[in-house]
């Protein structure tokens, strides 16, 4: 008979309690015992919603990233927090968040400030995890006490536990190496620890352990496909069952390596990997469990039910008990619960399924598949209902979207001219110094800006009330930029919440959930909206505020957008349609919004592609597909104006080298990146390609409250002039200000001013 479980539970709760539980005791609001107190109120809550599944996962729980948890359990701490007095939980909070020397915990005389541990994405999520730490020194110790304190609890409650870890080979690949060790020398010494952790959970009667193995459906050299032949020949001799979990992907060339390994059980992918489970079947020994991840674990859409039985069925006739299903991935990438929506209208509700919900689907696919399709009628016939309305909402499908859509040829994306014919028309209307400056789009999101926000959401504030307090904040921003003297100016954003869900808000085909939130890292939840129809524009978004701030100066005044790329890798999307198409049409909703402010006298519109380098596949046999409709739908977007009026797009990362030519292809005439901790070194791959356009490379980092000096802004500025051409040169922060201070922002921008003045004077 088939065995349902689940990969992993989100542990920041359905109202994110968790994370005011975090939150209320960093600032020293509650006790360690009031934290633990709800981390054990939470995974109780969530096994309980588990129940009816063969397996539920334990230690999936975190209270603030699972990889931290494993480098806690492997004694993987970073030098610089050995060695600390107190409680373990400070010291995993320290590695979480560093701390800074004015501190004020106990611990500052004796051991003053830490540096926080470095955040990067999960794979191709938008979680975050803190990336573990290696060098030629770095030794390993066990430390179970995580992992079986859960466990108790779990079986106290009649959890029928699978302990949840990061596999070895993936855990060693996330890390980092500091001092240039070969991160795989360090393996022998790590898979001592595992195994050590594996005899551990067998003495405690442990059956099954998910070792969690994404890595495995990356491209891997050889080095690597050698390390899991090394990695769990040694781990077989463990007493306990191992499922190893591969998520995120097809396995591809990988599926012969992961279905020969010597474990007891494989977990793939069924919904992004589907066409990998035929190949994986037929690999796999005959007394191997298969698990298909059958469910969605990356999005919020119900499962097609009687469309999987479809395919499932005939794989479980095959396989019989060594037939497993779950979710394709664990479930912390999707919303808690549906049932928290009190706003969603039903029809939306009726084809959604956060994770409560998802378990419910598999709790349906194992009813089906154990006692026949007859036994779980209602739910099927249901879920079939509800899927064929989906098909069939005009709410969902406009044709003349579509016909639009359909339509897009080559010639949409085409500026009239090249770039140096168009620069010179543009020069004669901006009329520029060398080296002009600019920002990138926001100023401070004062607490004024929230509270007048917060207090229209709630209906106390009237819509010409509202209005007139964001037109006070331009005109606040509009007043500071002159006086600062810089060249291009924005409106600084003061309307926008976000700069996603700002324009999600107001194109039709998206929606909105309250309690829809997914954990990014530690405390911190986004809230990503819906993409669920075809999208319109019904009447232009940001031109009467761009226009407003325009008629304030005579300066030139940046239209700003979000681009079309960043709006759907932030959103969650459609799976009845590829990416792309959903792409080019919010390309084609953008650009009318663009040909709008051009029509309004606006001549210089940034696009903001902020997300551009994250929708990258895992995979770089796929990143040309993916590049190919990103930079066409930005170039939809973007390539209607007239030469006359200048694109700028902005991007808030640094790394282009493996992209730069597709960055090349938006042919936007200015381009502003992050740039200033890099100490423009990154700019080496726009001299490399002689990246034609214009670059403003950033020269002030806004994460940081220091504000730059006037002299280190013009020596970054020099370095760039040593590789890219000055007269292509703009002076600019490395992203908006929406976090900083006035205080912070006036100081640093006059030192920005006052170099690009030192640099003109010098030229
Ligand atoms: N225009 C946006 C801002 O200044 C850009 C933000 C971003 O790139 N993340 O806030
Ligand atoms: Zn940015």
């Amino acid at each position: 008979m088939v065995t349902a479980h689940n990969l992993g539970f989100p542990r920041i709760g359905a109202k994110r309690e968790l994370k005011f539980a975090q939150e209320a005791y960093w600032k020293g609001q509650s006790s360690r015992e009031q934290l633990q107190a709800e981390g054990a109120h939470l995974r109780q809550q969530h096994w309980a919603e588990q129940t009816g599944l063969d397996l539920v996962p334990v230690g999936d729980f975190s209270f603030y990233d699972q990889v931290l948890d494993m480098s806690f359990t492997l004694g993987n701490l970073p030098a610089r927090v050995r060695g600390f007095h107190g409680d373990a939980l400070d010291n995993y909070f320290r590695v979480a968040r560093g701390r800074s020397a004015q501190s004020t915990d106990d611990h500052t005389a004796c051991c003053g400030g830490v540096a926080a541990g470095e955040m990067t994405k999960w794979f191709d999520t938008n979680y975050h995890y803190i990336v573990p730490e290696f060098d030629a020194g770095t030794s390993f110790t066990l430390d179970a006490s995580r992992l079986l304190d859960q466990l108790a609890e779990a079986r106290a409650q009649g959890v029928k536990a699978k302990p949840v870890i990061v596999g070895p080979v993936t855990y060693l690949s996330l890390g980092k190496s500091k001092d240039g060790t070969d991160k795989l020398t360090l393996l022998p010494a790590l898979l001592a620890v595992y195994t050590q952790l594996l005899d551990t959970l067998a003495a405690q009667g442990v059956e099954w352990v998910q070792i969690d193995e994404p890595l495995l459906v990356t491209e891997l050299d050889e080095h690597w496909r050698h390390a899991y032949n090394t990695a769990y020949h040694q781990l077989k001799t463990s007493k306990v069952k191992l499922l190893l979990a591969t998520y995120f992907g097809p396995l591809l060339e990988n599926g012969y390596l992961a279905a020969n390994l010597p474990v007891a059980g494989l977990h793939i992918d069924a919904v992004r990997g589907r066409e990998d489970v035929l190949p994986v079947l037929n690999l796999l020994p005959a007394h191997k469990v298969l698990s298909l991840g059958v469910i969605d674990g990356r999005n919020i859409w119900k499962t097609d039910l009687n469309a999987v039985l479809n395919w499932l069925e005939p794989i479980a006739e095959r396989l019989g008990d060594r037939l497993w299903i779950a979710p394709s991935c664990s479930l912390l990438h999707v919303p808690v619960d549906l049932r928290s929506e009190q706003k969603l209208d039903a029809e939306l509700q009726s084809w959604l399924a956060f994770a409560v919900q998802k378990l419910d689907e598999l709790r349906v696919l194992a009813t089906a598949l154990r006692e026949g399709r007859a036994a779980a009628r209602d739910a099927l016939d249901a879920n079939r209902a509800a899927l064929a309305a989906r098909r069939a909402s005009p709410r969902v499908h406009k044709p003349a979207v579509q016909a639009a859509v359909a339509k897009i040829g080559a010639r949409l994306g085409q500026r009239d001219s090249a770039y140096v014919k168009r620069a010179p028309k543009q020069a004669a209307f901006l009329k520029l110094p060398l080296y002009p400056t600019t920002t990138i789009g926001s100023f401070p999101q004062t607490a004024e800006i929230r509270h007048a926000r917060s207090e229209h959401k709630a209906g106390r504030l009237d819509d010409a009330a509202y209005q007139a307090a964001m037109k006070a904040e331009i005109q606040r921003s509009v007043r500071e930029q002159e006086a600062l003297g810089l060249d291009v100016l924005v409106h600084g954003e003061a309307e926008r919440n976000d700069m996603v869900e700002y324009f999600g808000e107001q194109l039709q085909g998206y929606a909105f959930s309250q309690f829809g939130w997914v954990q990014s890292y530690g405390s911190r939840c986004v809230k990503p909206p819906i993409l669920f129809g075809d999208i319109s524009r019904p009447k232009a978004m940001t031109v009467e505020w761009i226009t407003y701030a325009q008629s304030l100066t005579q300066r030139p005044m940046k239209g700003m957008l979000t681009g079309p790329v960043t709006i759907l890798n932030w959103s969650f999307v459609r799976d009845d349609q590829p990416r792309s198409v959903s792409c080019k049409q919010l390309a084609l909703a953008m650009r009318d919004e663009v040909l709008d402010l051009e029509k309004a006298g606006v001549r210089v519109i940034q696009i903001d592609e902020a997300a551009l380098r994250e929708g990258l596949p895992l995979r770089k046999a796929q990143w040309q597909e993916y590049l190919a409709w990103a930079v066409e739908s930005f170039r939809i977007t973007a390539n209607g104006v007239r030469d006359e009026t200048q694109i700028h797009t902005h991007m808030c990362y640094s790394e282009f080298n493996d992209i730069i030519e597709a960055i090349a292809g938006m042919d936007a005439d200015v381009i502003t990146i992050e740039t200033s901790r890099s100490d423009m070194e990154l700019l080496e791959a726009f001299e490399d390609f002689e990246y034609p356009n214009e670059i403003g490379p950033g020269v002030y980092d806004i994460h940081s409250p220091n504000i730059p000096t006037q002299e280190h802004i013009e020596q970054l500025m020099k370095k760039a002039a040593e590789r890219i051409p000055a007269q292509r040169l703009w002076v600019n922060p490395d992203c908006g200000l929406k976090t900083r201070q006035w205080h912070e922002v006036i100081p640093a921008l006059t030192h920005m001013v006052a170099a690009a003045r030192a640099l003109r004077a010098e030229a």
